[in-house]
């Protein structure tokens, strides 16, 4: 779709296939006060609030990393029936800088891909030139710096997109349960 990124599982094309397998390590300098934030939120743990908590808590957590990057704060579009009519979990929209997150599964991770993607259209360098990669890559370096082992946990109960939980084995030596 023209001007708009998809926040589900299709890798696209494996030009940063090395790096693909590492995305939680493929930003290795993000702003302290970037993982900061990414950090209150997770311990705010936004799927034990009530739905109009946690839109605030996200809707803060995309101020402050605006405030950070110096970008205007995209507005997030909580979308019942994402996911079951489209397949994806987030979407972003360059046209109107807006996040669509489905309330049936409010993910931090997928909340910094799309977030990534607004910073993308406000001119971030990519680290890969896929744009998707770049924002797998993001998302999953924040997450990972902001709480290496939940992030560790998630990709173990297979609820992190993009990674496999083999990969992560062997980048951590952990044994297979
Ligand atoms: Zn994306």
């Amino acid at each position: 779709m023209s001007g708009t990124s998809d926040g589900g599982f299709n890798v696209g094309d494996m030009g940063c296939v090395r790096e693909h397998q590492r995305p939680h390590l493929r930003f290795k300098a993000l702003r302290s006060g970037a993982v900061a934030a990414t950090r209150t939120l997770i311990d705010a743990r936004p799927r034990q609030l009530t739905d109009p908590q946690r839109r605030e808590a996200f809707t803060t957590w995309a101020t402050k990393m605006s405030d950070l990057y110096r970008v205007d704060v995209p507005v997030i579009s909580w979308v019942p029936r994402l996911h079951a009519d489209n397949g994806f979990y987030g979407l972003y929209s360059s046209e109107s800088a807006r996040i669509f997150l489905d309330p049936m599964r409010p993910s931090i991770i997928t909340l910094a891909h799309e977030y990534r993607h607004h910073l993308q259209s406000n001119g971030a360098r990519l680290v890969c030139d896929d744009i998707e990669h770049d924002a797998q890559g993001w998302s999953m370096s924040l997450h990972y710096s902001a709480h290496p082992q939940l992030f560790a946990r998630l990709v173990r109960a297979g609820q992190v997109a993009f990674i496999d939980p083999a990969a992560l084995r062997r980048i951590t030596g952990e044994t297979p349960p």
